[in-house]
């Protein structure tokens, strides 16, 4: 605390990312980013951009960048709205839809960020629980709200929700703004881009941190109709106009057009995945049913936090969430195959020894 903070800078409670320790080399799993580099052309792109017209601001409408993900989602250019990250996105559409008269909808084990982002728009917020299994309970979310708010597959379960399963839900929240968070959609699972043009209502918000490797590059989007899109701006024009650099808008334009090999690292993250988690279950461990480049795990005999203790120590970062319903479990994100026979022999060593 400070005298010279704000009152709302004295009542946050800022989110917590996971450690970015700096004392050893370690095998790192634990904020979900992708063990391959980004596409060559990449850099290639960020490389020639990074030329004197850096004196200059970038595009604030970030044109060319919203034409090359609204040909991709087959939307137009007016249904595409750009931030830094999709955390950025996100915290936008916050402020753009969300009604503080009336609660806002998100799980009670979901993105610790919703929870940030309506403290600090003053929002209020109802936590609709995850079943015994912990699935999404989609009908438990046609309750009054001023906004909801639903990662898919969610985080940190790694569950997917088959994405017709949302109609229902969009339908009967018409006059309510429907955000569905895909920041893993791309491991497995069927984006909800394809509803974009049937309701109004709903805003699908995705990021290229995850499955474009480019999560030091902070670029998310979200899709939606104009209407919503027009909110976003008025937000992010009241705001910074400039959210997305010159290099950055360069790079995503490049990640986006090469969609071979997003395919074929997504690809690789899938299988490490489908094979980490048999191994997994081979040696004891509950692995919920995952469509993202993480798996969540726990143990029925072997204590969650202890597990990551050792694994910390044997140089390897998983995460561990110290909160209700979920402290028997680990997340951990798909490595390379390398990584992952590291982490596997050191879990045996644990579990199994
Ligand atoms: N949504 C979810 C569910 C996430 O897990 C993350 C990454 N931590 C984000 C959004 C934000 O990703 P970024 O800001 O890197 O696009």
């Amino acid at each position: 605390m400070s005298k010279f903070w704000s009152p709302l800078a004295a009542s946050l409670v800022p989110y917590v990312p996971g450690e970015q320790p700096k004392d050893k080399k370690y095998i790192k799993l634990n904020t979900n980013e992708n063990p391959y580099p980004p596409s060559p052309n990449v850099l290639e792109a960020i490389k020639a951009a990074a030329n004197e017209d850096l004196r200059l601001y970038p595009d604030p409408t970030c044109g060319e960048l919203s034409s090359v993900v609204a040909d991709y989602f087959g939307l137009k250019p007016n249904q595409v709205f750009l931030g830094n990250g999709s955390d950025e996105v996100l915290s936008f559409a916050f402020a753009a839809f969300f009604d503080p008269a009336k609660p806002v909808l998100f799980a009670d084990i979901t993105y610790s960020f919703y929870k940030v982002y309506a403290e600090f728009y003053g929002l209020k917020a109802d936590l609709i629980p995850l079943d015994e299994q912990l699935r999404m309970p989609l009908a438990l979310f046609n309750r009054e709200n001023g906004g909801i708010v639903i990662p898919n597959p969610n985080a940190p379960t790694a569950m997917l929700i088959p994405v017709d399963e949302f109609r229902a839900l969009l339908e009967q929240n018409a006059d309510q703004v429907v955000i569905i968070d895909e920041a893993y959609i791309d491991f497995g699972g069927e984006s909800a881009a394809k509803l974009v043009n049937d309701y109004p209502n709903v805003l699908v918000v995705q990021t290229l941190s995850k499955s474009r490797s480019l999560a030091g590059l902070r670029v998310g989007w979200a899709l939606g109709s104009e209407e919503l899109i027009d909110g976003l701006n008025r937000v992010k024009n009241s705001f910074n106009s400039y959210t997305i650099d010159r290099l950055a808008l360069a790079g995503a334009i490049a990640a986006i057009k090469d969609e071979a090999y997003f395919q074929e690292t997504a690809a690789k993250v899938n299988a490490t995945r489908d094979a980490v988690a048999a191994e997994l279950k081979s040696i004891g461990f509950h692995v919920t049913d995952s469509k993202a480049n993480f798996v969540f795990i726990s143990h029925p005999n072997v204590d969650a936090e202890a597990i990551f203790l050792q694994l910390r120590e044997q140089g390897i970062l998983v995460r561990y969430f110290k909160q209700p319903r979920i402290d028997r479990f680990l997340r951990v994100t798909i490595g390379t195959d390398e990584e992952m026979e590291a982490f596997l022999k050191a879990v045996r060593g644990i579990v199994a020894p």
